[in-house]
Protein backbone atom coordinates (compact mmCIF):
# COMPACT_ATOMS: atom_id res chain seq x y z
CA UNK A 1 0.00 0.00 0.00
CA UNK A 2 2.95 2.32 0.42
CA UNK A 3 5.27 1.36 -2.02
CA UNK A 4 7.60 3.47 -3.66
CA UNK A 5 6.00 6.64 -1.07
CA UNK A 6 8.67 9.19 0.01
CA UNK A 7 7.88 11.71 2.74
CA UNK A 8 8.48 14.93 0.56
CA UNK A 9 6.32 13.95 -1.97
CA UNK A 10 3.21 13.11 0.68
CA UNK A 11 3.72 16.21 2.06
CA UNK A 12 3.47 17.94 -1.23
CA UNK A 13 0.11 16.25 -2.21
CA UNK A 14 -0.67 17.26 1.50
CA UNK A 15 -0.12 20.46 1.35
CA UNK A 16 -3.06 20.41 -1.55
CA UNK A 17 -5.84 18.84 0.96
CA UNK A 18 -4.81 20.46 4.48
CA UNK A 19 -3.96 23.83 5.54
CA UNK A 20 0.13 23.52 6.02
CA UNK A 21 -0.58 20.08 4.63
CA UNK A 22 -1.21 18.83 8.33
CA UNK A 23 -4.10 18.22 10.69
CA UNK A 24 -2.60 19.72 13.55
CA UNK A 25 0.31 23.04 13.45
CA UNK A 26 2.86 21.77 14.91
CA UNK A 27 3.13 18.76 13.10
CA UNK A 28 4.65 20.55 9.95
CA UNK A 29 8.16 20.97 10.75
CA UNK A 30 7.42 24.49 10.04
CA UNK A 31 10.65 26.17 11.08
CA UNK A 32 12.98 22.97 10.07
CA UNK A 33 13.17 23.42 6.45
CA UNK A 34 12.43 20.05 5.95
CA UNK A 35 8.95 18.18 4.67
CA UNK A 36 7.81 16.04 7.59
CA UNK A 37 8.32 12.28 7.97
CA UNK A 38 5.61 10.34 7.20
CA UNK A 39 4.99 7.74 8.68
CA UNK A 40 2.92 4.14 8.59
CA UNK A 41 3.06 2.51 11.56
CA UNK A 42 4.13 2.34 15.33
CA UNK A 43 5.38 -0.11 17.72
CA UNK A 44 6.53 -0.15 21.39
CA UNK A 45 9.16 3.34 21.59
CA UNK A 46 9.15 2.70 18.01
CA UNK A 47 8.13 5.22 14.90
CA UNK A 48 8.20 3.43 11.00
CA UNK A 49 8.49 5.83 8.35
CA UNK A 50 7.08 5.38 4.43
CA UNK A 51 10.21 4.90 3.46
CA UNK A 52 11.20 2.41 6.07
CA UNK A 53 12.87 3.58 8.66
CA UNK A 54 12.44 3.12 12.45
CA UNK A 55 12.78 6.17 14.49
CA UNK A 56 13.13 6.12 18.72
CA UNK A 57 10.24 8.26 19.44
CA UNK A 58 10.18 10.52 22.13
CA UNK A 59 7.04 12.33 20.86
CA UNK A 60 4.55 9.51 21.70
CA UNK A 61 1.18 11.39 20.20
CA UNK A 62 2.60 14.40 22.65
CA UNK A 63 1.58 12.16 25.34
CA UNK A 64 -1.42 10.15 25.17
CA UNK A 65 0.69 6.97 24.50
CA UNK A 66 2.55 6.75 28.79
CA UNK A 67 2.56 3.04 27.70
CA UNK A 68 4.13 3.35 24.09
CA UNK A 69 2.42 2.64 21.39
CA UNK A 70 0.53 -0.78 20.66
CA UNK A 71 0.79 -1.87 24.33
CA UNK A 72 -0.53 -5.60 23.88
CA UNK A 73 -2.81 -5.05 27.10
CA UNK A 74 -4.17 -1.89 25.51
CA UNK A 75 -4.36 -3.63 21.93
CA UNK A 76 -5.99 -6.58 23.03
CA UNK A 77 -9.18 -4.68 25.30
CA UNK A 78 -8.82 -2.24 21.94
CA UNK A 79 -9.49 -4.91 19.63
CA UNK A 80 -12.52 -6.85 22.07
CA UNK A 81 -14.26 -3.28 21.98
CA UNK A 82 -14.51 -2.76 18.72
CA UNK A 83 -15.73 -6.06 18.08
CA UNK A 84 -18.31 -5.72 20.55
CA UNK A 85 -19.76 -2.52 19.81
CA UNK A 86 -18.30 1.25 18.46
CA UNK A 87 -20.46 4.08 20.11
CA UNK A 88 -23.91 3.71 21.71
CA UNK A 89 -25.11 6.81 22.23
CA UNK A 90 -26.65 5.85 25.05
CA UNK A 91 -25.90 4.48 28.53
CA UNK A 92 -23.32 1.77 28.82
CA UNK A 93 -21.08 -0.01 31.17
CA UNK A 94 -18.00 1.33 29.33
CA UNK A 95 -17.95 4.96 30.59
CA UNK A 96 -19.28 3.99 34.41
CA UNK A 97 -15.87 1.61 35.12
CA UNK A 98 -13.87 4.33 34.36
CA UNK A 99 -15.81 7.14 36.11
CA UNK A 100 -15.96 4.44 38.95
CA UNK A 101 -12.21 3.82 38.62
CA UNK A 102 -10.84 7.18 38.54
CA UNK A 103 -13.78 8.98 41.31
CA UNK A 104 -12.64 5.50 43.86
CA UNK A 105 -8.86 6.29 43.09
CA UNK A 106 -8.90 10.19 43.27
CA UNK A 107 -11.20 11.51 46.15
CA UNK A 108 -11.00 15.05 44.49
CA UNK A 109 -12.88 13.75 41.75
CA UNK A 110 -16.23 13.74 42.82
CA UNK A 111 -17.66 13.42 40.03
CA UNK A 112 -17.32 14.15 36.26
CA UNK A 113 -17.83 13.93 32.52
CA UNK A 114 -16.17 12.60 29.46
CA UNK A 115 -16.05 14.77 26.37
CA UNK A 116 -13.74 13.96 23.19
CA UNK A 117 -10.71 16.40 23.54
CA UNK A 118 -8.88 18.48 26.49
CA UNK A 119 -10.19 21.40 24.55
CA UNK A 120 -13.67 20.28 24.95
CA UNK A 121 -12.85 19.59 28.28
CA UNK A 122 -11.52 23.08 29.45
CA UNK A 123 -13.86 24.66 27.39
CA UNK A 124 -16.79 23.05 29.14
CA UNK A 125 -15.23 23.26 32.93
CA UNK A 126 -15.18 27.18 32.08
CA UNK A 127 -18.55 27.49 31.35
CA UNK A 128 -18.76 25.50 34.64
CA UNK A 129 -17.13 27.91 36.51
CA UNK A 130 -18.94 31.29 34.75
CA UNK A 131 -22.39 29.73 35.98
CA UNK A 132 -21.34 28.85 39.59
CA UNK A 133 -20.03 31.85 39.82
CA UNK A 134 -21.86 34.39 38.20
CA UNK A 135 -18.87 36.21 37.53
CA UNK A 136 -17.61 36.05 33.44
CA UNK A 137 -13.61 36.86 33.43
CA UNK A 138 -11.02 33.69 34.00
CA UNK A 139 -7.86 34.19 34.62
CA UNK A 140 -4.85 32.12 32.85
CA UNK A 141 -1.11 32.58 33.19
CA UNK A 142 1.65 33.39 29.99
CA UNK A 143 3.29 30.15 29.15
CA UNK A 144 0.49 27.50 29.83
CA UNK A 145 -1.79 26.04 27.00
CA UNK A 146 -5.35 24.98 27.45
CA UNK A 147 -5.93 23.99 24.04
CA UNK A 148 -7.72 26.00 21.22
CA UNK A 149 -10.33 27.30 23.45
CA UNK A 150 -11.36 31.18 21.91
CA UNK A 151 -10.98 32.67 25.89
CA UNK A 152 -7.38 31.10 26.49
CA UNK A 153 -6.18 31.49 22.50
CA UNK A 154 -4.48 35.23 24.45
CA UNK A 155 -1.42 36.38 25.78
CA UNK A 156 -0.63 39.05 27.45
CA UNK A 157 -2.11 42.74 26.61
CA UNK A 158 0.11 46.22 26.94
CA UNK A 159 -1.16 48.76 29.96
CA UNK A 160 -3.28 47.50 33.04
CA UNK A 161 -2.60 44.14 35.29
CA UNK A 162 -3.89 41.14 33.50
CA UNK A 163 -4.59 43.54 30.12
CA UNK A 164 -4.82 40.37 27.15
CA UNK A 165 -5.12 40.20 24.15
CA UNK A 166 -5.74 37.49 21.42
CA UNK A 167 -3.03 35.61 20.12
CA UNK A 168 -5.14 34.12 17.36
CA UNK A 169 -7.04 35.67 14.19
CA UNK A 170 -10.74 34.85 14.36
CA UNK A 171 -10.94 35.42 17.97
CA UNK A 172 -13.51 38.22 18.88
CA UNK A 173 -11.87 41.26 20.87
CA UNK A 174 -15.35 40.84 23.19
CA UNK A 175 -14.26 37.35 23.90
CA UNK A 176 -10.71 38.16 24.37
CA UNK A 177 -11.43 41.04 26.51
CA UNK A 178 -13.09 38.39 29.16
CA UNK A 179 -9.43 36.91 29.75
CA UNK A 180 -7.14 38.27 32.27
CA UNK A 181 -3.28 37.30 31.63
CA UNK A 182 -0.69 37.31 33.67
CA UNK A 183 3.19 35.79 34.23
CA UNK A 184 4.26 32.77 35.66
CA UNK A 185 6.80 32.73 38.87
CA UNK A 186 5.17 36.44 39.86
CA UNK A 187 3.39 36.45 42.94
CA UNK A 188 3.40 40.61 42.76
CA UNK A 189 1.68 40.56 39.35
CA UNK A 190 -0.81 37.45 40.68
CA UNK A 191 -1.83 40.31 43.40
CA UNK A 192 -2.47 43.34 41.05
CA UNK A 193 -4.50 41.52 39.08
CA UNK A 194 -6.39 40.42 41.90
CA UNK A 195 -6.61 43.44 43.18
CA UNK A 196 -7.96 44.67 40.01
CA UNK A 197 -10.78 42.17 39.11
CA UNK A 198 -11.24 39.94 41.67
CA UNK A 199 -15.18 40.50 42.19
CA UNK A 200 -15.07 39.70 38.10
CA UNK A 201 -12.98 36.63 38.49
CA UNK A 202 -14.65 33.37 37.90
CA UNK A 203 -11.89 31.08 37.48
CA UNK A 204 -8.03 30.83 37.55
CA UNK A 205 -6.88 28.06 35.40
CA UNK A 206 -3.50 27.05 35.51
CA UNK A 207 -0.93 24.12 34.46
CA UNK A 208 0.27 23.03 37.67
CA UNK A 209 3.24 21.72 35.75
CA UNK A 210 3.29 24.07 32.82
CA UNK A 211 4.44 21.43 29.74
CA UNK A 212 3.24 23.06 26.07
CA UNK A 213 5.76 26.20 26.34
CA UNK A 214 9.09 24.15 27.60
CA UNK A 215 8.59 22.90 30.85
CA UNK A 216 7.99 25.54 33.43
CA UNK A 217 8.61 24.04 36.52
CA UNK A 218 6.24 26.50 39.26
CA UNK A 219 7.63 26.79 42.82
CA UNK A 220 5.23 25.30 45.36
CA UNK A 221 5.17 28.38 47.27
CA UNK A 222 3.54 30.11 43.73
CA UNK A 223 0.95 27.32 43.46
CA UNK A 224 -0.38 27.84 46.87
CA UNK A 225 -0.51 31.11 46.02
CA UNK A 226 -2.68 30.92 43.27
CA UNK A 227 -4.77 28.75 45.42
CA UNK A 228 -4.95 30.80 48.55
CA UNK A 229 -6.09 33.75 46.33
CA UNK A 230 -8.88 31.87 44.31
CA UNK A 231 -10.13 30.82 47.95
CA UNK A 232 -9.64 34.51 49.27
CA UNK A 233 -11.09 36.13 46.19
CA UNK A 234 -14.31 33.19 45.84
CA UNK A 235 -12.84 32.18 42.21
CA UNK A 236 -12.87 28.75 41.70
CA UNK A 237 -9.24 27.07 41.38
CA UNK A 238 -8.88 25.30 37.77
CA UNK A 239 -5.87 22.34 37.11
CA UNK A 240 -5.98 21.89 33.72
CA UNK A 241 -3.92 18.48 34.23
CA UNK A 242 -4.69 16.97 30.26
CA UNK A 243 -1.05 16.88 30.01
CA UNK A 244 0.49 16.22 33.73
CA UNK A 245 -2.61 14.18 34.91
CA UNK A 246 -1.74 10.71 35.28
CA UNK A 247 2.01 11.74 33.53
CA UNK A 248 3.64 12.84 36.66
CA UNK A 249 1.46 10.20 38.90
CA UNK A 250 -1.75 8.61 39.44
CA UNK A 251 -3.25 11.41 41.41
CA UNK A 252 -0.81 13.98 38.91
CA UNK A 253 0.02 17.05 40.39
CA UNK A 254 -2.87 17.48 42.70
CA UNK A 255 -0.74 14.52 44.43
CA UNK A 256 2.55 16.27 44.08
CA UNK A 257 1.27 19.63 45.36
CA UNK A 258 -1.32 18.65 48.21
CA UNK A 259 -3.14 21.44 46.66
CA UNK A 260 -7.01 20.63 45.79
CA UNK A 261 -8.24 22.41 43.15
CA UNK A 262 -12.20 22.94 42.58
CA UNK A 263 -12.24 21.11 39.40
CA UNK A 264 -10.21 19.71 36.95
CA UNK A 265 -9.50 18.42 33.35
CA UNK A 266 -7.90 15.70 31.72
CA UNK A 267 -6.68 14.70 28.24
CA UNK A 268 -4.38 12.91 26.59
CA UNK A 269 -3.56 9.81 28.36
CA UNK A 270 -7.11 9.12 29.74
CA UNK A 271 -7.88 7.70 26.81
CA UNK A 272 -4.66 5.72 26.07
CA UNK A 273 -4.20 7.27 22.96
CA UNK A 274 -7.89 7.79 21.76
CA UNK A 275 -9.99 10.73 21.74
CA UNK A 276 -10.57 11.26 25.08
CA UNK A 277 -11.28 14.22 27.49
CA UNK A 278 -12.92 14.18 31.13
CA UNK A 279 -13.91 17.06 33.26
CA UNK A 280 -14.72 16.89 37.11
CA UNK A 281 -14.00 17.50 40.68
CA UNK A 282 -16.61 19.00 43.12
CA UNK A 283 -19.91 16.82 43.09
CA UNK A 284 -21.81 20.57 43.87
CA UNK A 285 -20.27 22.20 40.41
CA UNK A 286 -20.58 19.25 38.42
CA UNK A 287 -24.46 18.61 39.16
CA UNK A 288 -24.67 22.54 37.24
CA UNK A 289 -23.72 20.34 34.52
CA UNK A 290 -27.18 19.06 31.93
CA UNK A 291 -28.96 16.99 32.71
CA UNK A 292 -28.92 17.72 36.72
CA UNK A 293 -28.62 21.47 36.12
CA UNK A 294 -28.46 24.02 33.57
CA UNK A 295 -24.96 24.29 32.33
CA UNK A 296 -25.32 23.04 28.72
CA UNK A 297 -22.67 20.29 27.39
CA UNK A 298 -23.23 17.46 24.90
CA UNK A 299 -21.38 15.33 22.56
CA UNK A 300 -22.86 12.30 19.95
CA UNK A 301 -19.37 10.34 20.71
CA UNK A 302 -19.04 11.12 24.09
CA UNK A 303 -17.28 8.92 26.53
CA UNK A 304 -16.56 6.50 23.45
CA UNK A 305 -16.02 2.76 24.45
CA UNK A 306 -13.06 1.99 22.94
CA UNK A 307 -11.32 5.46 24.68
CA UNK A 308 -13.23 3.99 28.21
CA UNK A 309 -11.54 1.06 27.56
CA UNK A 310 -8.09 1.94 25.90
CA UNK A 311 -7.77 4.54 29.09
CA UNK A 312 -9.12 1.77 31.94
CA UNK A 313 -6.35 -0.22 30.95
CA UNK A 314 -3.63 1.84 30.58
CA UNK A 315 -4.08 3.39 33.92
CA UNK A 316 -4.51 0.20 35.69
CA UNK A 317 -1.61 -1.50 34.05
CA UNK A 318 0.09 1.78 35.04
CA UNK A 319 -0.45 1.14 38.61
CA UNK A 320 0.02 -2.16 38.59
CA UNK A 321 3.79 -1.88 37.21
CA UNK A 322 4.06 0.60 39.81
CA UNK A 323 4.95 2.21 36.09
CA UNK A 324 5.19 6.07 37.58
CA UNK A 325 8.07 5.44 39.74
CA UNK A 326 9.70 3.14 37.14
CA UNK A 327 9.33 5.83 34.40
CA UNK A 328 10.63 8.67 36.64
CA UNK A 329 13.78 6.75 37.78
CA UNK A 330 14.59 5.09 33.79
CA UNK A 331 13.73 9.34 32.91
CA UNK A 332 16.37 10.79 35.29
CA UNK A 333 18.82 8.03 34.42
CA UNK A 334 18.58 9.04 30.75
CA UNK A 335 18.66 12.86 31.39
CA UNK A 336 21.40 12.49 33.66
CA UNK A 337 23.11 10.87 30.72
CA UNK A 338 22.08 13.53 28.23
CA UNK A 339 23.85 16.02 30.80
CA UNK A 340 26.80 14.09 30.93
CA UNK A 341 27.13 13.93 27.45
CA UNK A 342 26.45 17.42 26.18
CA UNK A 343 28.89 18.58 29.42
CA UNK A 344 31.71 16.72 28.10
CA UNK A 345 31.17 18.40 24.82
CA UNK A 346 31.62 21.51 26.28
CA UNK A 347 27.48 22.10 24.57
CA UNK A 348 25.42 25.35 26.63
CA UNK A 349 22.80 22.93 26.39
CA UNK A 350 20.37 21.80 29.23
CA UNK A 351 17.79 19.02 30.31
CA UNK A 352 15.30 19.62 32.24
CA UNK A 353 12.75 17.26 33.48
CA UNK A 354 9.86 15.97 36.10
CA UNK A 355 8.69 12.73 36.31
CA UNK A 356 8.82 11.22 32.46
CA UNK A 357 8.74 14.17 30.16
CA UNK A 358 12.27 16.31 29.75
CA UNK A 359 13.31 19.33 27.81
CA UNK A 360 16.62 20.16 25.89
CA UNK A 361 16.82 23.82 26.27
CA UNK A 362 20.07 26.52 26.12
CA UNK A 363 22.04 26.40 29.75
CA UNK A 364 20.38 28.61 32.18
CA UNK A 365 21.58 29.62 35.46
CA UNK A 366 18.18 29.49 37.12
CA UNK A 367 15.53 27.02 37.09
CA UNK A 368 13.47 28.25 33.68
CA UNK A 369 10.14 28.75 35.47
CA UNK A 370 8.57 31.73 32.97
CA UNK A 371 8.41 32.06 29.31
CA UNK A 372 10.82 35.02 29.38
CA UNK A 373 13.66 33.00 30.95
CA UNK A 374 13.58 30.64 27.71
CA UNK A 375 17.13 31.33 26.41
CA UNK A 376 16.72 33.89 23.00
CA UNK A 377 19.11 30.77 20.77
CA UNK A 378 16.40 28.04 21.98
CA UNK A 379 14.73 27.66 18.01
CA UNK A 380 17.98 28.05 16.57
CA UNK A 381 19.87 25.59 18.61
CA UNK A 382 16.64 22.94 18.62
CA UNK A 383 16.93 22.95 14.75
CA UNK A 384 20.11 21.66 14.30
CA UNK A 385 19.58 19.15 17.25
CA UNK A 386 16.30 18.30 16.13
CA UNK A 387 17.38 17.71 12.31
CA UNK A 388 20.46 15.49 13.05
CA UNK A 389 18.89 13.03 15.84
CA UNK A 390 15.62 12.44 12.88
CA UNK A 391 18.66 11.30 10.76
CA UNK A 392 20.08 9.09 13.09
CA UNK A 393 16.92 7.73 13.86
CA UNK A 394 15.60 9.35 16.55
CA UNK A 395 12.27 11.45 16.28
CA UNK A 396 11.98 14.11 19.20
CA UNK A 397 8.77 16.12 19.22
CA UNK A 398 9.19 18.82 15.89
CA UNK A 399 9.60 22.44 17.82
CA UNK A 400 11.98 23.83 20.24
CA UNK A 401 9.48 24.41 23.14
CA UNK A 402 7.53 20.73 23.30
CA UNK A 403 8.66 18.20 25.59
CA UNK A 404 9.75 14.92 25.20
CA UNK A 405 7.82 12.04 26.38
CA UNK A 406 9.58 8.76 27.70
CA UNK A 407 7.13 5.86 27.80
CA UNK A 408 6.80 2.45 29.40
CA UNK A 409 7.83 0.83 26.15
CA UNK A 410 11.26 2.93 26.43
CA UNK A 411 13.37 0.39 28.08
CA UNK A 412 17.17 1.65 29.23
CA UNK A 413 18.65 -0.05 26.38
CA UNK A 414 16.65 1.94 24.40
CA UNK A 415 17.13 5.54 26.14
CA UNK A 416 20.62 4.38 26.04
CA UNK A 417 20.75 4.21 22.83
CA UNK A 418 18.48 7.50 22.20
CA UNK A 419 21.56 9.56 24.36
CA UNK A 420 23.96 8.36 22.55
CA UNK A 421 22.09 9.65 19.09
CA UNK A 422 21.32 12.97 20.77
CA UNK A 423 24.57 13.36 22.44
CA UNK A 424 26.13 12.82 19.06
CA UNK A 425 24.13 15.33 17.32
CA UNK A 426 24.43 18.30 19.32
CA UNK A 427 26.79 20.86 18.93
C1 LIG B 1 -2.91 19.03 25.05
C2 LIG B 1 -3.45 20.00 26.04
C3 LIG B 1 -4.73 20.58 25.89
C4 LIG B 1 -5.57 20.36 24.66
O1 LIG B 1 -5.97 19.04 24.50
P1 LIG B 1 -6.42 18.55 23.04
O2 LIG B 1 -6.83 17.13 23.26
O3 LIG B 1 -5.25 18.74 22.15
O4 LIG B 1 -7.57 19.42 22.64
C5 LIG B 1 -5.20 21.40 26.91
N1 LIG B 1 -4.47 21.64 28.00
C6 LIG B 1 -3.25 21.10 28.17
C7 LIG B 1 -2.50 21.38 29.42
C8 LIG B 1 -2.69 20.29 27.19
O5 LIG B 1 -1.47 19.78 27.36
Amino acid sequence: MHEGMNSESLFQRALKVAPGGVHSPVRSFKGLDRAPVFFKSAQGAYLTSVEDKKYIDFCQSFGPLILGHLDPEVKEAVHKMVDTAWTFGATEIYSLELAEWITSTLPFMEKLRFVSSGTEAVMSVLRVARAATGRDKILKFEGCYHGHVDNLLVKAGSGLAGAAASSSAGISAQVASQTLVTPLDDEAALEAVFQAHASEIAAVIIEPLPANYGLLVQRPEFLKKVADLCKKHGSLLIYDEVISGFRVGLDGMVGKTGIRPDLVTYGKIIGGGFPVGCYGGRADLMNLVAPSGDVYQAGTLSANPVGMRAGLVTLQKMQRVNGWNVLSERTQKFVKSLQAGFDKKGLPLQVSSEASLFWIHGKSDKTIRTIEQIPANQGVNFKKLFLTSLDKGVYLAPNAYEVGFVSWAHTDEILAEAAEKIISSAE
